[in-house]
């Protein structure tokens, strides 16, 4: 196993989804470099040893930026994806009339959202109907077996 010899840092992005932490530059003993995160390093400085694969570094309060170690807590993955998902705002729901069944559903709001920045069509109640708008729609290009198995049995559907 490599091991550290050098660290160099702490950086921050400016820009990217990781605005607010900082990270590290590893100098490796084989002469190869990596990241890691400032509060990682922090800790393992603090303990004197270095983290398991599975160890996370937590903030406490979750302020991601503040790389106090009386902030910081070591949970396992599982723990704190756990700890993320109870912080969470609860799911708000977004109900609609599919354009293709006509079948009144419901979905997440965050994902219809999502799926209207990206400019997608839709939403639609499932992934068939999805894939019956884009057969109607879209001109037929590179349609393989598959595609065209599918096709026949949508176009069974609506008769
Ligand atoms: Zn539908």
């Amino acid at each position: 196993m490599k091991t550290p010899v050098r660290y160099r840092g702490p950086y921050v992005y400016s820009s990217g989804r990781c605005i607010g932490r900082k990270f590290m530059t590893v100098y490796y003993d084989d002469g190869s470099k990596g990241t890691t995160l400032y509060s990682r390093y922090l800790m393992q400085t603090h303990l004197g040893r270095r983290l398991e694969r599975h160890e996370t570094v937590d903030h406490v309060n979750e302020d991601k930026s503040d790389d106090r170690v009386e902030n910081f807590q070591l949970l396992t993955i599982g723990e704190n994806i756990a700890k993320s998902t109870q912080l969470r705002r609860p799911t708000r729901w977004y109900e609609f009339e599919c354009p293709i069944c006509k079948a009144v559903v419901r979905k997440p709001l965050r994902q219809v959202e999502h799926n209207r920045k990206q400019c997608k069509t839709g939403p639609y109640c499932s992934r068939k109907c999805a894939r019956a708008w884009q057969i109607k729609n879209c001109p037929p290009t590179r349609r393989g077996p598959v595609a065209q198995r599918q096709e026949a049995s949508v176009l069974e559907t609506e008769q």
